[in-house]
């Protein structure tokens, strides 16, 4: 007998007869004869509802009370699974992030879980009944409510299969796996059968929002099998994530992934000699924002221009900060950006073939596409274009490295 921790996003659970559908399939596994904990969403578009009412009340809303607001949406769904599993005979009791103790830092909208207190699961489980974890929520030292970020209950799912130890953790969504891109925007994607950890925290960290980057990160470090599979249809095999010597696949590309929340600074004509990196970036950290792609130009004139990239949402906060140290530095300018977006190549193949840039860059260049920043790792290959190539970009790509095709390599 296996233990299954099976978590459904907000559309698998977005109306009753969703709920429904979902207390049918848990009930259904559990008929064979599984353990099962089930980790919920809220029903889709419900937390950004909750996140509109605040904004309508205040700009700089307090992180406290933004936590206790958003994870409400979570406590809904809880109950009614539950009532929906108890209908067709199931039995099953929810429990919030707070009663099973998922215990997390303080860092509101952005925890990191520190330690689930698994008895009262285990005891529910022992007594023959379906487990609900309410998702993306839990609570702090001080017992504050806490959320994981957007996409958490992902890591909430992990994390519990992790505490478990269960056999495997399935993430229900409404694609019936990894693709080698987003569907969306390429209808030519390529359903994976497996992706290495390594690679899908690629493509969740460069923008994949299919699984959120913690629950890979978790899933890797304590070695818990995540299989992604699709809620509207039976049957199916879903994606697997597994260690990097199981896969016999070993394609050069995996996959495309592509992040719309970029932004781009850039201080023109700053006087160059040591520290400037520092004196620029310095403020940037100070005030929490996090910067991803960094450029600096060889320095002509004894000056030099410095690029980086941030989140959008960001976008505002640094550049008045840039704005602030060009003055003090007596710097030419200062130039910013928020209509860009970057695309990434990700695959553990590159390590070992070499020409995958050039041919990237070639393929973007016969489309007119006009590169405007490049980074690199041993496993992905990132740029950053003009918002206006994002489909054009992904899909040239996917057709030039031949990402529907089943790879032979
Ligand atoms: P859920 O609400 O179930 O958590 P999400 O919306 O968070 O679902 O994640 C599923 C979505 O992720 C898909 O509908 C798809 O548009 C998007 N997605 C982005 N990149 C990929 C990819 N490489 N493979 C599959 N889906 C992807
Ligand atoms: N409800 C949360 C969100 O919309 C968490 C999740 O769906 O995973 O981000
Ligand atoms: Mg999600």
């Amino acid at each position: 007998m296996a233990l299954i921790v099976q978590k459904f996003g907000g559309t698998s659970v977005g109306s009753v007869e969703r709920i429904q559908n979902v207390a049918q399939r848990v009930k259904r596994h559990r008929d064979q004869g599984d353990d099962v904990v089930v980790v919920v969403s809220a029903m889709s578009g419900e937390t950004n509802r909750l996140i509109g009412l605040a904004k309508e009340i205040s700009d700089t809303p307090s992180p406290r009370e933004m936590d206790v607001l958003v994870s409400t949406g979570e406590q809904v769904t809880i109950a009614l699974l539950c009532l929906a599993l108890q209908e067709i005979g199931c039995a099953a009791r929810s429990y919030t992030g707070a009663q099973v103790h998922i215990l997390t830092d303080s860092a509101h909208s952005k925890a990191r879980i520190m330690d689930i207190d698994h008895a009262r699961v285990c005891a529910d489980i022992k007594a023959g009944r379906v487990v609900v974890v309410a998702g993306f929520q839990g609570v702090d030292q001080h017992g504050d409510i806490t959320t994981l970020g957007r996409g958490g209950s992902d890591t909430t799912a992990v994390a519990m299969a992790a505490a478990l130890d269960a056999d495997e953790c399935q993430i229900f969504t409404d694609v019936d796996g990894v693709y080698t891109t987003d569907p969306r925007v390429e209808p030519q994607a390529r359903k994976l059968n497996r992706i290495t950890f390594e690679e899908m925290l690629e493509m969740a960290s460069l923008g994949s929002k299919v699984l959120q980057i913690r629950a890979v990160e978790f899933a890797g470090k304590y070695n818990v099998p995540l299989r992604v599979l699709s809620s509207f249809e039976d049957g199916g095999e879903g994606t697997l994530i597994s260690l990097e010597e199981d896969v016999v696949e070993a394609a050069k590309i995996s996959g495309i992934a592509f992040n719309r929340d970029e932004a781009k600074l850039t201080i023109r004509g700053v006087p160059d000699h040591p520290g400037i990196a520092y004196q620029i970036l310095g403020p940037i950290g100070d005030a929490n924002i996090e910067v991803d792609m960094i450029v600096q130009n060889i320095a002509h004139d004894d000056t030099t221009d410095f690029t980086f990239t941030v989140n959008r949402s960001e976008y505002n906060k640094a550049l008045s900060i840039l704005e602030k140290i060009s003055a003090d530095l007596g710097a030419r300018e200062v130039v910013g950006d928020d209509k860009i977006i970057k695309i990434s190549l990700v695959g553990v193949g590159m390590r070992s073939h070499a020409g995958i840039a050039s041919k990237m860059f070639e393929t973007l260049s016969k489309e007119g596409i006009n590169i405007q920043m490049i980074s690199t790792s041993e496993i992905k290959i990132s740029v950053v274009v003009d918002e206006k190539y994002l489909e054009l970009g992904v899909r040239s790509l996917h057709d030039a490295f031949d990402l529907a095709e089943e790879s032979t390599a």
